[in-house]
């Protein structure tokens, strides 16, 4: 046999993901700041808000007090407690620190839910648009994506006609990201509705649930009746306190879930840094005064900047209830547009299809860079529309 000169193959889960979208937007945009052009970033999930002194005063001194070992796996006792505190005030439904696992990001959490549940071949169940990573985290756990239209509202028929013998999950999203839309207890309840009817687990994505613009009227999947017994619920601490490169996030699940979710982290990462875990939980115990803060930051820059798209021809831009997202709809080729902005504006935004076909004639904007960036973008984009 002679011998092979090129590289060994891979294996075909990789090959059938594509990179993300948006990492690889973050990238051409850092590149082209590397050369010397100034672009205006409109495309990152990446908030900018300074991590609070005191969450870094605490890993700082966690770590000049040697906490700088491997530690529990599960996540450390305090701060297991600290956020089943937290999520069983916000929920109103009670987790205890059996039931949390913590875990680098929130993408991490949904992506060991996935290696958990999941066998070769497994269907799970997306609402398009969505976060770019569900697909491809769902088959690098050996599954398949299946896709059911939702951009504007769920239609249980339509979704229950996606399910079939090999499904296993449905991902909910709430907020939704790209678009910042809040599912109502009505849908949510349908959704519910079918994971029980057909024995399926329920992934809830909260990470944006912070930054709803009126959070007394958010639902939480996990607190309707019968939901937190199926539900893995992954959340994180990147955008409620700008901590995106701390990778803090967790899952919290049904304990006897939590313990087979545990052998992926045991076996993939170990444990999240000890004194990154004494940052955390510095984080939860900040005062929801600064969260409130952030909000209204966002919350501010969402008004001013709907308002100008909204204005534009051939743009829809209503004002999403929450996250730092907007998702208009555009004139002409969201592709094209995006390749347009960034050439000739200057500006990097999203294409809404890298979410879904039904994300197709969007673009997502996101409004996480500074005030006077988002002025000067909005600026070039009123006088390139003739505005
Ligand atoms: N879920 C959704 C919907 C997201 O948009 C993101 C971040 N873009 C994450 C999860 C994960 O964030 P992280 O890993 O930083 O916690």
């Amino acid at each position: 046999m002679s011998e092979a000169s090129e590289m060994p193959p891979l294996a075909a889960r990789v090959a059938s993901v594509t990179p993300s979208a948006t990492v690889e937007m973050t990238e051409r945009v850092r590149l082209a700041r590397a050369a010397g052009r100034e672009i205006l970033g409109l495309a990152s999930g990446d908030p900018n808000l300074e991590t609070h002194p005191e969450i870094i005063a605490a890993a700082h001194r966690a770590m000049l007090a040697g906490d700088t070992h491997y530690g529990p796996a599960q996540g450390s006792p305090a701060l297991r407690a600290a956020i089943a505190r937290r999520l069983s005030a916000k929920t109103g439904v009670a987790y205890d620190a059996s039931e949390i696992l913590v875990t680098p990001g929130g993408k991490f959490a949904v992506f060991a839910a996935f290696m958990a549940a999941l066998g070769p071949g497994d269907e799970v169940v997306l609402l398009d648009p969505c976060w770019v990573s569900y697909g491809a985290a769902v088959r690098l756990a050996g599954g398949v994506p299946v896709r059911v239209p939702a951009l504007d509202s769920i239609d249980p028929d339509h979704i229950e006609r996606a399910i079939g013998p090999r499904t296993r999950m449905i991902v909910v999203n709430s907020p939704v990201n790209p678009t910042g839309k809040v599912l109502c207890r009505d849908e949510l309840g349908a959704l519910l509705k079918l994971a029980r009817r057909h024995d399926l687990w329920l992934v809830f994505d909260q990470v944006y649930a912070d930054l709803c613009f009126e959070p007394d009227g958010f639902t939480y999947l996990q607190a309707l009746p019968g939901a937190k017994e199926r539900c893995f619920v992954a959340d994180s601490l990147s955008k409620t306190y700008g901590m995106t490169g701390w990778r803090l996030g967790y899952l919290a699940a049904p304990a006897a879930a939590v313990k087979a979710v545990l052998k992926v982290v045991q076996h993939s990462i170990y444990c999240v840094p000890p004194f990154l875990q004494a940052g955390a939980e510095a984080a939860l115990a900040l005062p929801e005064s600064v969260i409130e803060g952030y909000r209204a930051r966002f919350r501010r820059r969402r008004d001013r900047a709907a308002a100008v798209l909204d204005r534009l021809p051939g743009f829809r831009c209503p004002a999403p209830p929450a996250s730092f997202y907007l998702f208009p709809s555009i004139p002409g080729d969201d592709r094209a547009v995006a390749e347009e902005w960034l050439d000739r504006l200057s500006i990097a935004a999203l294409p809404g299809s890298a979410f879904g076909e039904l994300g197709r004639g969007h673009l997502r904007l996101s409004l996480t860079a500074p005030d006077e960036v988002l002025e000067e973008a909005l600026a070039r984009i009123e006088r390139h529309y003739g505005g």
